[in-house]
């Protein structure tokens, strides 16, 4: 009996630790270059861009199947970013993916507010706080302003008001080399 577990113990941990290095060995490396455009992208996860996040859009200007102007958070100097790191001319904001607009963080009316919860499932990062039939409200400093919280809320008890300077100061991610760079439209 305790041959047969030692027996099995042994080859659980041979087989593990082939799968160990396995995963080591196959491991899918990210692409350095959609990780580095990806970086430069305001993380607004908003889709003006037409791809469903910043991500997305990244690898599809990698692979050359977007182009580095469609991005209205990241405005004029995401383009000049893009361009610089990819070696590209810098062009004008693409107007059909929307305009370039100053820092705006979402504000809700709690005394309107149903809690019906529809904007924290539109907000794709998470910023809004509130529970069933319960007041909503909007964590400031991590709204990024993309407005998508707004269309479904089916009292219109949700704002966008000018955001203040420290909630739009981001630090560089790391590796990145980059300074810290104000939040589109913010100021450092
Ligand atoms: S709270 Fe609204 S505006 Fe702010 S990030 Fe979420 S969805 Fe966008
Ligand atoms: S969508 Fe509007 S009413 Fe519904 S929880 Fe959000 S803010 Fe409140």
């Amino acid at each position: 009996m305790l041959a047969a577990v030692l027996i099995i113990v042994g080859l659980a941990s041979v087989f593990g630790f082939g799968l160990g290095l396995a995963a080591i060995r196959f491991r899918v490396q990210g692409d350095p270059v959609v990780d580095q455009i990806n970086a430069v992208l305001p993380q607004t996860q908003c889709g003006q861009c037409n791809f469903p996040g910043c991500r997305p859009y990244a690898e599809a200007i990698a692979a050359g199947e977007a182009d580095i102007n469609q991005c209205p958070p990241g405005g004029e100097a995401g383009i000049r970013a893009l361009a610089d790191l990819l070696g590209r001319e810098a062009k004008p904001l693409n107007p059909e993916n929307g305009e370039e607009k100053p820092a705006l963080v979402a504000v809700i009316d709690e005394t309107v507010c149903i809690g019906c919860k529809l904007c924290i499932q539109a907000c794709p990062v998470d910023a809004i706080l509130g529970a069933p039939k319960l007041m909503h409200t909007v964590i400031a400093a991590e709204c990024t302003g993309c407005e998508l919280c707004l269309p479904p809320c089916p009292v219109d008890c949700i704002d966008l008001v000018p955001a203040a300077g420290e909630e739009r100061w981001r630090w560089p991610r790391p590796g990145t080399g980059r300074p810290a760079v104000p939040a589109p439209g913010g100021t450092a």
